[in-house]
């Protein structure tokens, strides 16, 4: 599991800047999120699972998941509700549904050859980027900050 901090806007997460950042200026909230590799069943491939470390209403995903994660050897079914609202439930692994080894054995490679970056599921910009947006261009001119 990889933990980041990113920023929270309206539908959407960049990661944070570190020291200085324009956006801890702004004040936006922070959220720890981990980011998990999984195999998806349905897609056929390993896709970045985002969970919230914030959110722990019994709905949210990461509660959910860590209860199922205890369960041996099961398929675990994630089903998202809306933004923040999934239902999760474990079963047996059936013949019908197998992962790819290649697959993930190639990503495996990947990321430990630190030629992926699963951090990159969630964008990062720069601080003279962010300036240039409106919304943040409301929020420095309400703040009084100037760069
Ligand atoms: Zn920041």
């Amino acid at each position: 599991m990889t933990k980041i901090a990113v920023f929270r806007q309206p539908r959407s997460y960049v990661h944070c800047n570190g020291d200085g950042c324009l956006l801890c200026k702004l004040g936006y909230k922070t959220d720890d999120i981990f980011l998990m590799p999984i195999f998806d069943l349905i897609d056929h491939k390993v896709v970045i699972l985002s969970v919230r470390k914030a959110n722990s209403s019994p709905k949210a995903l990461r509660p959910q998941l860590m209860a199922a994660l205890k369960a041996p050897k099961s398929l675990i079914e994630i089903n998202r509700i809306d933004n923040i609202n999934y239902t999760v439930s474990t079963r047996p692994l059936s013949e019908n549904l197998k992962s790819d080894p290649d697959k993930i054995n190639a990503f495996v490679d990947a990321y430990n050859n630190e030629t992926i970056d699963i951090s990159e599921v969630y964008p990062r910009m720069t601080d003279e980027f962010l300036s240039t947006l409106s919304t943040i261009q409301k929020r420095m001119a309400a703040k009084g900050i100037t760069s």
